[in-house]
């Protein structure tokens, strides 16, 4: 067995001593390989039977390849729906009211009493149309928070529906002051976000990414947040852990590392199915959640 991470939480000893390194040498002793959401070459791991991905998200791993060759494929649906969503509404909330902005003000001692950083004024999060593109898991719970904020809450899916609230992809982006992106990446999302559809987006709206970069055209979505047109909050980025320079300095981008399921309890949860998992596959019993 062999994990490129040691996961947080009580849950992992049960493990017992299990190898931590990289997957990136030929090995025929590993029948179980723990990974959080990185390529494996199988190649290199020809006794190979169950990759364990710790994340919900699994779009480095060519399923279909392991399937195969007879490797099983297990992922953390579920426990990190609140998290991640938690983050979107913190995103949300962060890019319209410019919270880093005014941070950076505060702490660099450039608050004067006569309004030397300007009025700061936002955009209001409150009442306001917020499109959720991917009514999962996490997405529903998005929009469970967004009641809360009495935002109407409009969706748009895989699978049409008659729903009030169902929009089609570029209605849903011409109506929404918000639009907050809850898609796996797969082949059909790949730049599902594109520069046309980006160009859809009203003047002064907000989008927010916890999904994956490559769901968004990056390129454009840079050029729409240069010039000043929408604002975003962006969790996840095309190239990780590289983000487009030019996104570094404006303002209207709160940047977070790909951290929307990280918390203490979340990260214990999700390596519990991890090793649920692993358990089930070393006494032959069907895995806990198995990526179909
Ligand atoms: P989920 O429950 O499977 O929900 C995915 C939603 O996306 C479903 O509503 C599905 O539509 C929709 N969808 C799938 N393919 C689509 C397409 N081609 N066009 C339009 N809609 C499509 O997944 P989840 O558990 O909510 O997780 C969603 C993703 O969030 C994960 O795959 C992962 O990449 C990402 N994530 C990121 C972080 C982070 O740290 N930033 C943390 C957790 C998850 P239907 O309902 O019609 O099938």
């Amino acid at each position: 067995m062999l994990s490129t991470l040691r996961l947080p939480g009580e849950a992992w000893d049960e493990l017992g001593d299990i190898e931590i390194g990289a997957a990136d040498t030929a090995r025929d002793d590993v029948e179980v390989l723990i990974v959080a959401n990185e390529g494996v070459d199988l190649e290199l791991f020809p006794s190979l039977r169950l990759i364990a991905n710790y994340g919900v998200g699994y779009d480095r791993l060519d399923v279909d390849a392991c399937r195969a060759r007879g490797i099983d494929v297990s992922n953390t649906p579920g426990v990190l729906d609140a998290a991640t969503a938690d983050l979107a509404l913190a995103l949300m909330l962060a890019a319209r009211r410019r919270l880093v902005e005014g941070d950076d003000l505060v702490r660099a001692g450039r608050w004067g009493t006569s309004w030397s950083g300007g009025p700061f004024l936002g955009r209001e999060v409150s009442g306001v149309r917020l499109g959720i593109v991917g009514l999962g898991r996490i997405g529903s719970a998005v929009a469970r928070r967004a009641r809360g904020f009495d935002m109407e809450v409009v969706y748009y899916r895989r699978t049409r529906s008659d729903d009030a609230g169902y929009r089609g992809l570029d209605d849903l982006l011409r109506e929404s002051d918000i639009v907050s992106l809850h898609t796996p990446l797969t082949p059909e999302t790949t730049g599902l976000i594109s520069r046309e559809r980006l160009a859809l987006l009203r003047d002064g709206a907000t989008l927010v990414n916890t999904a994956r970069g490559a769901v968004v055209d990056e390129d454009a979505l840079v050029d729409e947040l240069v010039s000043g047109r929408i604002t975003a909050g962006l969790d996840v980025f095309v190239h990780e852990p590289h983000v487009p320079e030019a996104l570094r300095g404006l303002p209207n981008v709160v940047l977070t590392p790909h951290i929307a399921s990280a918390t203490v309890e979340t990260r214990a949860a999700m390596t519990r199915i991890v090793v649920d998992n692993v358990l089930a596959f070393v006494r032959g019993e069907p895995l806990v959640s198995p990526v179909e």
